[in-house]
């Protein structure tokens, strides 16, 4: 192989000044001392950061420059140089005397030798990585700050990848899971939920695996004592900086008290309090669907108007109580006499109705007369049997549901009349149909 030969500059002093200009325009900090710790060199970059000639530099040693009070890093660093000949790599952290500035720098510091092989000093390279380490520590506490936000969250956060597995879970999503998160990440949804759970989330995951787009839906998920409960899911793509879709994000808001609050209201909006059968607004409901199905379908419809018979006498002898209890067992001991399909609300006080879809007036006369039977048969007050009155009517078409609720009450108020306990049917009603 042909070896170029290199020629030797002629003037060692121009060759002296090349490299402190080299060394100058380094942008490091290039030093060496003596065994003492004395500067016996400093480039332009250690000059300026001391803010000091290179006169005033050389022959001090750091107490000059440095608070190393504060930090003596460098101290201890030079101390292995210098006395055990080591060669350090490191990160040292130093405050600078006069202005008190903190500074990091990434530092490699290697011994001298004369001759003879004994340490007369050491040389030094310095790179200020400060805003690095500044950086590096707002990074540190965003990602903290981003975990605590997260954690506390009330609601379920987490990343998954593209092949449904978890990249991140937030503390709410490990609770609800019973593991800790590092256990569920890189497990996917059927690995650590009950199946049912797992299928609902990986129905949603599916839709935003296929459009990659925002999807939003609820999920039914069993927490690890076994209870279901539902979220109000959303899941959004992720796609990083090259705008390759890399996974989504899953926000699931824990809406089971809500959604029980919600039903336990709509309940209570339908219910009546004391007997639990629906109430005056939910029956005038069931029987205008009812009216309507019965135009649809042409089936007949007949209502049942039924009132307590002298009811204000058991209150008055046995007490409200007693009258309530009486209220209560007529709901159950007559509901049990009707067919699922059949309805029986309170219409108010001591007045019900019962719906019975698909039943002519003949039927409905004898689904009244059974209720009749059962009333005074089974419900009693100490020795008084109670009784009711019963006014039937079949539903005609050419009448809405006002007039039919009118003419049920006035077929009740024609049992009365007769007597009471007994069922009345307006015969003429048979001539609407
Ligand atoms: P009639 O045979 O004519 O129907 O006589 P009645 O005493 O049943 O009729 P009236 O309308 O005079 O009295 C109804 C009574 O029902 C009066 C009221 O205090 C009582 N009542 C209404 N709602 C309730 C209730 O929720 N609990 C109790 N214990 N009593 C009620
Ligand atoms: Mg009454
Ligand atoms: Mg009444």
């Amino acid at each position: 192989m042909e070896t170029r030969e290199l020629t030797a500059p002629t003037d060692a002093r121009q060759q002296l000044d090349d490299l402190h200009t080299t060394l100058d325009s380094i942008g490091s900090y290039i030093f060496m001392k003596d065994c003492n710790g004395c500067y016996t060199y400093a480039n332009a970059k250690v000059q300026a950061l001391f803010g000091r000639a290179k006169e005033d530099i050389i022959g001090r040693d750091d107490s000059a420059f440095f608070a190393l009070d504060v930090s003596n890093d460098l101290g201890e660093n030079d101390e292995q140089v210098l006395l055990y000949g080591q060669t350090i790599e490191t990160q040292e952290r130093n405050i600078i005397a006069a202005s008190g500035e903190e500074r990091w720098f990434w530092t490699i510091k290697r011994p001298l030798y004369d001759k003879d092989g004994t340490i007369r000093g050491m040389t030094g390279v310095s790179t200020d990585i400060t805003e690095k380490i500044q950086l590096e520590k707002a990074l540190r506490e965003k990602q903290k700050l981003l975990e605590t936000v997260l954690d506390h969250a009330p609601a379920c956060i987490y990343l998954k990848d593209t092949d449904r597995r978890y990249v991140y879970l937030n503390q709410h999503t490990a609770c609800l899971y019973g593991h800790e998160a590092e256990m569920i990440i890189g497990s996917r949804d059927e690995d650590i939920l009950p199946t049912d759970s797992a299928e609902s989330c990986r129905l949603l995951d599916e839709r935003i695996l296929t459009t990659r787009e925002r999807q939003s839906d609820e999920e039914e998920i069993t927490d690890q004592h076994g209870n279901t409960r539902i979220y109000e899911t959303q899941k959004l793509p992720l796609l990083d900086e090259d705008g390759t879709f890399t996974g989504f994000i899953g926000f699931s808001r824990d809406m089971t008290e809500p959604r029980q609050l919600q039903q336990q209201l709509e309940r209570m909006a339908h219910e009546d309090q004391l007997t639990g059968l629906p109430n005056r607004r939910r029956t005038e409901q069931i029987l205008e669907e009812e009216i309507n199905r019965a135009h649809r379908t042409g089936s007949p419809l007949s209502l049942l108007a039924l009132d307590l018979d002298h009811f204000k006498w058991v209150n008055d002898h046995h007490g409200h109580d007693v009258g309530d209890q009486v209220l209560i067992q007529v709901g159950v001991a007559l509901t049990e006499r009707l067919r699922s399909t059949d309805s029986m609300g309170r219409w108010g006080g001591e007045e019900f109705f019962v719906i019975l879809p698909e039943t002519g007036h003949e039927g409905a006369q004898q689904v009244a007369e059974t209720l009749r039977q059962t009333t005074s048969a089974y419900i009693r007050v100490g020795d008084t049997p109670i009784t009711m009155s019963i006014g039937v009517s079949e539903y005609n078409r050419m009448e809405g549901l006002r007039r039919f609720i009118q003419r049920a009450d006035s077929t009740l108020y024609q049992a009365k009349s007769s007597g009471r306990n007994q069922v009345a049917l307006i015969s003429s009603q048979a001539a609407f149909r």
